[in-house]
């Protein structure tokens, strides 16, 4: 995993040392209570605070009654809407398969669960746009005729947190990488997915609240010129969320927010970035940009400590201590059992490393192989 295709670019040693993002954290971890649940172990909390929003969008023009399934598909289709949580999945193809899986009963669970410890848009919006996230959830729910539509995420406002008829909210513990489709699935649905399944055709529909707004909005006749995002500086932790637009310069952005800063990032968030060029502009699968001064190194030729980090945040089962082991020792055809792959990539082994090494990209370059 190099720099230029996506790296962590801040781990939980760089936290440690810097005073503010680690107060960022403690402040976090207390607000959305501890790790609770098997799987998930992680103590990574948010390394940013929102300081404003800039360039909020208007409110929402609410969508005509009666819209079917037709028009919507023909709007996502026409509009080029896809997940905005960074796979840019185009929409349509999304919600057809949901159509065409044969199951009795269907879930529709809007994603606002936002775990990524650099993030904060989706918090903001389901703070601040939450009735027409509700309207837009139930809207969708009736055109898909789901037998349930949930929100997730991680707090509710004020005292919106009732469910209603059309919606279950469902509050989820803020933990990396919660947002990960089948692991939100399983703490909101209590379903548990295998490896191979697709959600979609088991009749489980995850969409990110900010796709769904998007939907929404263009269901309203209105134009798709941009998206929320999370800046920061990584530095002091501070942060803005921004609608910016598409096409608009993630450089001058920046600057515009920061002023000139040693480096610029930008990408799915502080687990995944990569340095900005000047020529980078904003788009669909832009959800972070940032600007530090030191970005984290690892090294895989570090010396592994064998403290088992690695193994207990991982989310996803894997024995990732023993794969490190063997691989260490060159024993690569042993490595085959320790659940390599379940690995989704989620880096979290890499940010505990005790020996600032990468076992992340050491289990990515098996889980591969095992893929072709
Ligand atoms: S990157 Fe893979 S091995 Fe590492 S913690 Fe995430 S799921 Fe586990
Ligand atoms: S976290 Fe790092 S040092 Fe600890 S066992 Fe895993 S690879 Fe080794």
């Amino acid at each position: 995993m190099s720099n230029e295709n996506g790296a962590m670019i801040i781990n939980d040693r760089m936290i440690r040392k810097n005073k503010a993002l680690k107060i960022i954290r403690k402040n976090s971890l207390k607000r959305y209570g501890k790790p609770s649940k098997g799987a998930i172990r992680n103590k990574f909390g948010k390394v940013v605070s929102v300081e404003a929003c800039s360039n909020p969008i208007p409110e929402l023009a609410k969508p005509a009654e009666g819209i079917r399934l037709e028009k919507l598909l023909e709007v996502c289709k026409e509009k080029k809407i896809t997940g905005m949580s960074g796979s840019g999945f185009p929409v349509d193809i999304k919600i057809e398969g949901f159509i065409q899986a044969e199951e009795d009963t269907k879930y529709i669970v809007i994603n606002g669960a936002e775990c990524e410890p650099g993030l904060l848009h989706d918090e903001w919006l389901i703070e601040h746009r939450f009735d027409e996230i509700v309207a837009a959830a139930a809207m969708l729910g009736r055109i898909l005729g789901a037998s349930c539509v949930t929100i997730a995420a991680k707090a509710f406002p004020g005292a919106q947190t009732e469910s209603t008829s059309d919606v279950v909210l469902s509050k989820v513990p803020a933990l990396y990488p919660m947002g990960e489709e089948k692991i939100l699935i399983r703490q909101v649905l209590g379903m548990e997915l295998n490896v191979e399944d697709i959600p979609v055709q088991k009749g489980i529909l995850v969409i990110n609240v900010q796709t769904l707004l998007q939907i929404s909005k263009a269901l309203a006749g209105q134009s798709i010129d941009g998206r929320y995002v999370t800046l920061c500086n990584l530095d002091t932790g501070k942060a803005v969320v921004s609608y910016v637009k598409y096409g608009e310069s993630i450089k001058d952005k920046l600057i515009q927010a920061f002023g000139q800063k040693t480096l610029y990032k930008c990408g799915f968030g502080v687990m995944c970035a990569r340095d900005v060029r000047d020529e980078d502009t904003f788009e669909p699968t832009t959800c972070f940009a940032a600007v530090q001064s030191v970005a984290a190194v690892m090294d895989t030729s570090n010396k592994c400590k064998g403290c088992g980090k690695c193994t207990k945040v991982c989310p996803a089962g894997v024995e990732v201590k023993k794969v490190i082991a063997k691989h260490d020792k060159h024993l690569t055809n042993e490595i085959a059992g320790f659940g390599i792959e379940k690995c989704i990539g989620c880096g979290s082994c890499s940010f505990v490393c005790a020996a600032n090494k990468n076992p992340h990209e050491i289990v990515g370059e098996y889980h591969a192989k095992i893929k072709g």
